[in-house]
């Protein structure tokens, strides 16, 4: 292989992250015949886990579903820290020799189908140089937000404050805020994770919000998981603790959508019960929208209503109306002084890790196809995008991709078919919202998303045990194009 040929893998991953990590696995797991490559654009596993290191990053989510099936979490929380998943993840890939296929700091820009090879030929930046890569089938782990822009709303004047303003995506190291009025602008779960552990250090802590999120206190160390680990053996503890949080989450998300009311009333007493008599709970915790018509958000043993109650933290409930030097100034003309100001404004969403992609040259954009069985896009042969739920953990949809990708895979090979797309041809499909919440980072960039249609293989629909069943019964010709390559020459040479 000359210098200038492209290093050849019959699959190349792109992003090390729970996805790039999980779809290795499974796809090494099914195929063990076939070569992996992970190219990756940070230096370290992780990704949200490695990039997000802001003090009290945490899980969103109970940590067993979050993790893989195949590695259970031993450790004794059920909701973890993001520097403990990071090693989990990190201690994952090296236990199963995926450690060893990454390549770090390796950006991928663009990638090209090649109908005439059935090939892809990706063109990445790695260490600064540019390196071509070229493979059969591509899986982006990407993840679903841009990696170099959050999202940063226009604030008037925030140039005219002389204090330190830092967005949580982009945490200084050994950032100082001992002592200092730190006022953190957000109401959404980095916000509420990371407001309990500001106030250890800080002098106070203001949440600055324009409307209130719902917060659901949950046990950071669960009993129930504590006593199904007491009475099981660990392998069978695990399975069981991983059920028991897939019907918790899947029944407080069904509760919370059939019976509003009652949840709104749940959730309010929590804040009631935490907070000092007489504390507005009206005012900064009750929504003007449904449970889960946004992200519910986790606090853990009530830490944010507890740091409010011993007077280190509080919440007020105001718009912006401009900066100035020394805080910020509200439409009701209050003012928040502060020292330094968080922007706990949220994410851009990105699809496909923002790289370039084209069939034969021609320009494909993403947000133009509809998506099949929720990871493929409609007439991109042999690629897959891993994206997760928003109402379960990530890893539940991530692995169900990663073992439908490894049995399509392994499906080709068995057929010597060398691509494989899905088509829906001219059949009218309605389409609907890709991702049924109308948080902020959503609305802003649906347009980015591939399309969801309103009935399946083509629909989106967060729901893990219909997505289980699917895959249980999945036929996998179901609208799917398989062939073989024009070009009879050997693709690695090719
Ligand atoms: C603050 C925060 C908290 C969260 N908490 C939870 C939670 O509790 N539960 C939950 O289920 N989900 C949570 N999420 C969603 C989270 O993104 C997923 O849990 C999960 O980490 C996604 O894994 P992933 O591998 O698909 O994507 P990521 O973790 O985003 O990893 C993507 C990887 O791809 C790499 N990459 C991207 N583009 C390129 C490119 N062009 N070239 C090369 N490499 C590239 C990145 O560097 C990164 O390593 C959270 C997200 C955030 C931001």
């Amino acid at each position: 292989m000359t210098a200038a040929e492209p290093e050849y893998s019959d699959v190349l991953i792109i992003g090390a992250g729970i996805s790039g990590i999980g779809a290795a696995f499974r796809i090494h797991e099914k195929n063990p015949g076939l070569s992996y490559t992970v190219l990756e654009r940070r230096a370290r596993i992780g990704g949200t886990w490695d990039l997000f290191r802001y003090p009290g990053i945490r899980s969103d989510s109970d940590i067993f579903t979050l993790s893989f099936p195949y590695e259970p979490w031993t450790r004794p929380e059920n909701v973890a820290d993001g520097s403990d998943i990071r090693t989990y993840l990190t201690e994952t890939a090296r236990k199963y020799g995926i450690d060893e296929h990454i390549r770090f700091n390796t950006r991928v820009i663009s990638a090209d189908w090649d109908s005439g090879t059935d090939t892809w030929t990706v063109e990445t930046e790695q260490n600064g140089g540019p390196k071509t890569y070229r493979g059969r089938f591509l899986f982006f782990g990407t993840g679903y937000y841009n990696y170099d822009e959050p999202y940063r709303p226009e604030f008037p004047g925030i140039e005219n404050f002389t204090g330190e303003v830092v967005h949580p995506q982009f945490w200084p190291e050994s950032f100082d805020y001992s002592g200092k009025r730190v006022v953190v602008i957000g109401s959404g779960a980095t916000a509420v994770s990371i407001i309990p552990s500001l106030t250890e250090k800080a002098g106070h802590v203001t949440m600055l919000q324009r409307s209130p999120s719902y917060l659901l206190s949950v046990p950071r160390i669960n009993p129930v998981v504590q006593a199904i680990r007491k009475m099981l053996p660990s392998t069978a503890a695990q399975s069981v603790v991983r059920l028991y949080n897939i019907v918790v989450t899947v029944l407080v998300y069904v509760v919370s959508r059939k019976a509003p009311k009652v949840t709104k009333g749940l959730l309010r007493a929590m804040a009631t019960n935490r907070l000092p008599e007489g504390y507005p709970v009206d005012v900064h915790f009750k929504p003007r929208y449904n449970p889960w018509d946004q992200r519910m958000c986790l606090i853990l043993d009530g830490d944010f209503y507890n740091v409010i109650s011993e007077g280190r933290a509080e919440v007020v409930t105001d718009h912006i109306d401009h900066f100035d030097a020394e805080g910020i100034v509200l439409k009701s003309g209050e003012r928040v002084d502060a020292d330094v100001i968080i922007t706990a404004t949220g994410l851009q969403l990105q699809a496909l890790g923002g790289v370039a992609i084209s069939i034969d040259g021609v320009e494909v954009k993403p947000q133009d196809r509809f998506v099949y069985k929720e990871h493929m896009l409609e007439d991109i042969p042999n690629l897959a995008w891993c994206v997760g739920y928003i109402n379960a953990s990530w890893t539940l949809r991530a692995d169900l991709t990663a073992r439908a990708v490894a049995k399509l895979l392994a499906y080709m090979d068995s057929h010597g078919y060398t691509h494989a797309y899905p088509h829906l041809g001219d059949k009218p499909m309605p389409e609907k919202p890709a991702w049924n919440i109308n948080a902020g980072y959503v609305q802003r960039a649906a347009h980015a998303l591939p399309k969801s249609g309103t009935h399946r293989p083509w629909n989106v629909r967060h729901n893990y045990v219909l997505d289980a069943i699917d895959h249980r019964f999945d036929r996998i010709e179901e609208s799917m194009v398989f062939g073989r390559a024009e070009a009879k020459e050997d693709a690695q040479s090719a």
